[in-house]
């Protein structure tokens, strides 16, 4: 493993600060929140990479972590991050933990992630490896997130990194009144956008989409016992 702060990090943050640049006209952010770029300086993304992809690390990319899945582009990650308002006082749910790598940069923001896993080994592994690292704020729990994880909810914010059908009611539900729930809607037909579904004082609900992406999808618990 390698040792932390790794001087690719400077090159992976300057191409999300261009990244940001481009993608303005669609998003609406011609920079990212400052704690967000700091908390992208701060993870290890090596640590959520496998040993044979080390050396792409800190590429702006997204890269296999096995399972068939997929650890997001950075730039995506951020993105996300930054499109929810993260506030030190927040409960965040995520739905999709993979590598752990998202909920990390979370955790740096915010007060507690609840993040849930449909693959039962990823679920663990990223629990593991975020424990070691020292994420103490993050619950992880194996199980389809379809349905929300109920017990923890309302949510001031919902992160969803895998693509889904349509937007989960249970989510929206799950969302306090002022929350905001990112989440990319599509498939490998359409195409896939990401969406931001605000839910305003008055418990009113407005989506917008944001940005065209590419993500794996989210899959449901029936389609997991084929797999
Ligand atoms: N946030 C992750 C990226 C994960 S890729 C990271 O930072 O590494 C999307 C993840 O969503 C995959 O691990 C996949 O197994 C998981 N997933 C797919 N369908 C799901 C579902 N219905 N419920 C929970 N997780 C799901």
């Amino acid at each position: 493993m390698r040792q932390e702060p790794d001087p690719e990090l400077g090159l992976l943050l300057e191409d999300i600060r261009q990244e940001t640049e481009l993608t303005a006209g669609y998003t609406g952010r011609a920079a990212l929140d400052r704690r967000v770029m700091e908390a992208m300086a701060k993870v290890p993304r090596h640590a959520f990479v496998p040993d044979h992809l080390q050396l792409s690390a800190y590429a702006n990319r997204p890269l296999p972590i096995g399972h068939g899945q997929t650890i997001s582009q950075p730039y995506i990650v951020a993105l996300m991050t930054d499109l929810i308002r993260p506030r030190p006082e927040h409960m965040v749910l995520e739905v999709g933990t993979g590598s752990g790598y998202q909920a990390a940069i979370l955790a740096c923001l915010v007060k507690q992630v609840y993040s849930l896993e449909i693959v039962t080994a990823l679920a663990e592994q990223a629990r593991e490896r975020l424990q070691r690292l020292g994420y103490s704020n993050v619950a992880v729990r194996a199980g389809d997130g379809h349905g929300g994880w109920p017990e923890h909810a309302p949510y001031d914010a919902i992160l969803v990194t895998a693509a889904a059908a349509a937007v989960p009611p249970a989510l929206v539900e799950q969302l306090k009144p002022g929350g905001t729930l990112v989440i990319p809607v599509g498939n490998r037909f359409t195409g896939q956008d990401l969406r931001v579904v605000s839910k305003d004082e008055q418990g009113r609900v407005r989506e917008k989409n944001v940005l065209p992406v590419i993500f794996v999808p989210l899959v449901d618990a029936e389609d997991d016992a084929d797999r």
